[in-house]
């Protein structure tokens, strides 16, 4: 069957395209797909361009798009298992997390089902009893959405949801290298009843068949979520046509540990933050940022545990994480620590490939072992790039103002954490750290009615909760003179 969505139709690349899916796992085939490039692309927009412009969608009630949203929500849940299984095959993570994040994902449809036909304007006090004065939201048009492949559907459903609920229409394009689960929503949302042409899915690189979406000018959106290059490349691209760009971009995310928090559980979650998915989340806790007083006790504690982390593929019940995406990608990994260990980064644990006499099983994966960078200072590549990979680097501080002051120097402003027992001393550096979450006492979570996005170059823009709706809203004011008279201005 044939895997790119357009116009209410599964076709094929025009030009025969197909590229291979391979698990990073152990390199097996887990599929072939169509491959679009520019033209497939084009043809997507011209049908999500028909949908808004001739289409009912746009001006369906709120009430009936939430209404789809749940539908889908519910088709998540009795297709949990096989989605479940394709996230893991593309990506090589732990069944287990590809079942947390299918529930994430459920959660996120309800959440825009439910709020699709909330806050549908207000109206305004101009203070004249002759003038009706409402704002009112409308969708914004054609969007097109741009997604990666460390939590290939937990991203597309960030974006698919909230614009769906406004009323827009789309192209969606995932990561050429995840997309079994894209592929799986749209038949969800063929199933839901979503009109044709509404939603499209194009397949295929980000030069070829990402590009046309932030260059075209029937294109009124681009939202995208990656890394901060290609995100300056997008913005760049659509400046031209001035479209409205939303970026979820990189991160290098500081995990600020005073030597007043609960040692054991700060120790604990440091690891969760970092080597989470091997590493490959954007707002992992990449960057630890320890008070010098507990540094000793609490580094080598950490480089202990870390060199217990068992790796495995997603079906092995005992693996605690997973392979990195590529071959491309470990190479980057690879020469990144190489790089901070020539600056003067002290390795304390991995650095390498685990040895595969030990775990014959992983030599046909991508893996690549926890590793501690130790004696770093924020001057170092390895402290202001992001990895992306299973590397932590730490750094000291002594007292709040050098905490703070450490923490926020970077071009990043995603996320981070502080530690610590002292509820004020919490809260004022939370107050103080240039990012667009901070956790206290606590690494990770996030709920979809709360906002989600980067200050800094870690973008614009906010996905998730009210604010994540409203990307994909154009407000309009409407003022209505119910008793219009001449008003003589020019009286001559
Ligand atoms: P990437 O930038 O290489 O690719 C992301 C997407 O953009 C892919 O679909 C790719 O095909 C497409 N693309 C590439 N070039 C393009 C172009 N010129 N025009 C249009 N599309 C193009 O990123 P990646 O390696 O897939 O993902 C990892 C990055 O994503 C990391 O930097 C990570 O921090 C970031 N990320 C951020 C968030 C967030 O919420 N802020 C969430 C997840 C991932």
């Amino acid at each position: 069957m044939p895997e790119l969505y357009v116009d209410g139709q599964w076709r094929s690349a025009a030009d025969g395209g197909r590229r291979e899916i391979r698990c990073p796992a152990d390199g097996s085939l887990v599929a072939e797909v169509d491959e679009a490039t520019a033209s497939d692309t084009e043809a997507a927009i011209d049908a999500a361009h028909r949908a808004f412009h001739e289409g009912p969608w746009p001006t369906t009630s709120a009430r009936e798009r939430g209404d789809l949203l749940l539908r889908v929500a519910d088709l998540l849940v009795r297709d949990k298992d096989q989605v479940a299984r394709m996230e893991s095959l593309d990506t090589g993570k732990r069944l287990v997390e590809s079942e947390y994040d299918v529930d994430d994902i459920v959660s996120v449809f309800r959440h825009y089902g439910h709020v699709a036909s909330e806050d549908a304007g207000r109206v305004v006090d101009t203070g004249n009893p002759d003038v009706v004065s409402r704002i009112v939201h409308e969708p914004i048009g054609v969007c097109g959405l741009i997604t990666p492949w460390n939590y290939p559907l937990l991203q597309v459903s960030w974006k698919v949801a909230p614009c769906l609920a406004a009323g827009n229409t789309f192209v969606l394009k995932p990561s050429e290298l995840t997309p079994a689960t894209a592929i799986h929503l749209m038949k969800l949302l063929e199933e839901a009843g979503l009109p044709a042409g509404v939603g499209n899915l194009v397949l295929g690189t980000g030069p070829d068949a990402g590009a046309p979406l932030s260059t075209d000018p029937r294109v009124d959106l681009v939202s995208f979520t990656g890394g901060l290059q290609t995100g300056r490349t997008i913005m760049a691209a659509a400046a031209p046509t001035v479209k409205k760009v939303a970026l979820e971009l990189g991160g290098k995310n500081p995990n600020v540990v005073f030597a007043d928090a609960d040692f054991e559980v700060a120790l604990d979650y440091a690891l969760t933050a970092v080597f989470l998915h091997s590493g490959q989340v954007c707002s992992a806790g990449a960057r630890l940022i320890v008070e010098e007083s507990i540094h000793d006790r609490f580094v080598d504690a950490l480089v202990e545990r870390a060199g217990t982390i068992r790796l495995g593929g997603p079906f092995d019940e005992r693996a605690e994480t997973g392979p990195l995406t590529s071959a491309a990608h470990r190479d980057k990994v690879e020469a990144y620590v190489a790089a901070g260990i020539a600056e003067g980064a002290v390795l304390r644990c991995g650095g390498r490939r685990p040895d595969a006499t030990e775990q014959p099983e992983l030599a046909d994966g991508f893996y690549y072992l926890p590793t501690v960078l130790d004696g770093c200072t924020s001057d170092m590549s390895v402290t202001q790039e992001e990895s992306f990979g299973p590397v932590l680097t730490v750094e000291t501080f002594r007292g709040e103002d050098d905490a703070v002051a450490t923490a926020n120097d970077s071009i990043y402003g995603l996320a981070g954490a502080v530690w610590t027992q002292d509820a004020g001393k919490a809260q004022r550096v939370a107050g103080r750290l240039r990012m667009g979450t901070v956790w206290i006492n606590d690494y990770h979570p996030y709920v979809p009615q709360a906002e989600w996005g980067g200050y800094k170059q870690s973008g614009t823009g906010r996905e998730l909760g009210l604010a994540g709706l409203d990307e994909y809203r154009e407000t309009k004011h409407v003022w209505h003179n119910i008793r219009p008279a001449e008003q003589r201005w020019f009286a001559g």
